[in-house]
């Protein structure tokens, strides 16, 4: 039983002349760390953009919690907030402080009030060592920071499932651990997700299940020791 499931996944491009996913079928199991590894161009981000719509597949499904999600009757919405997610680019909203970054969709969209919103917030942010910044505006934090902050502002939605889009790839080298650390407390902790990275000791040590992609497709998929021990 999977909490993500994708029945070939198809996404194309420009008419079909780009086939970006070609008949991905795979399923993600709830607790489950899957990093996604494989060649630039090779999908990944198409696949994991796909696994809460934000690219809609060509073809193909994808079941979430036992739901077709790719049904365009659902409201996609709805799932969409179980699903936290965190970019290369974190994505912060440059004129608000950290606090209401957090704070946003957790009122907006949970109806939390603002006292319970903040107070979840501030503990979140203790967690990842940040809870002195809460008045910072993203402009004045570090790549790292900026990075944790969006990691808990995503877990502000109590996600089922968190997703990454090579969250270490745009930070400077010595910020690229204290992202890492925090990525690992949450596999830890039991969290479900889904990985995006060029960061083969991350996979290596956090993943449970490895996915090597190359042109579209799923080439080999193992436990760590499965991809990377095997000549
Ligand atoms: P990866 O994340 O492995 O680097 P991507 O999923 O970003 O791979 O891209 C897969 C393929 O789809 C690449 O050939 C890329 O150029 C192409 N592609 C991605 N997004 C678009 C788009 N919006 N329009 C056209 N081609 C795209
Ligand atoms: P990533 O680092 O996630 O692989 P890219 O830097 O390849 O992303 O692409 C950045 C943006 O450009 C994405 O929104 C992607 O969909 C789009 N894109 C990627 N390749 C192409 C392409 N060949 N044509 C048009 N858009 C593209």
């Amino acid at each position: 039983n999977y909490l993500i499931e994708t029945k070939n996944l198809c996404k194309h491009y420009l008419d079909g002349s780009v086939v970006a996913l070609d008949n991905v079928s795979t399923g993600i199991k709830s607790g489950e760390v899957v990093v996604i590894i494989g060649p630039s161009g090779s999908g990944k981000s198409t696949f994991l953009r796909s696994l809460n719509l934000l690219e809609v597949p060509t073809s193909g499904s994808v079941i979430f919690e036992g739901k077709e999600i790719t049904d365009p009757k659902t409201d996609i919405n709805v799932h969409r907030r179980k699903m936290g997610m965190v970019f290369q680019q974190f994505n912060l909203f440059p004129h608000m402080n950290v606090l209401d970054n957090l704070t946003l969709g957790p009122i907006k969209l949970l109806k939390k009030s603002k006292s319970e919103a903040e107070k979840n917030a501030l503990e979140l942010l203790d967690r990842v060592g940040l809870k002195d910044r809460a008045d910072a505006y993203p402009s004045q934090l570090s790549g790292g920071q900026k990075q944790r902050v969006a990691i808990v502002r995503a877990l502000c939605m109590n996600p089922d499932v968190m997703l990454f889009d090579e969250p270490t790839s745009a930070l400077d080298p010595e910020m690229v651990g204290e992202v890492l650390d925090v990525m690992k407390s949450l596999a830890e902790g039991g969290m479900t997700m889904v990985v995006v990275t060029h960061e083969m000791r991350f996979a290596r040590e956090v993943g449970k299940r490895v996915i090597f992609m190359a042109d579209g497709a799923i080439v080999e998929e193992g436990t760590p020791s499965e991809i990377f021990d095997n000549p």
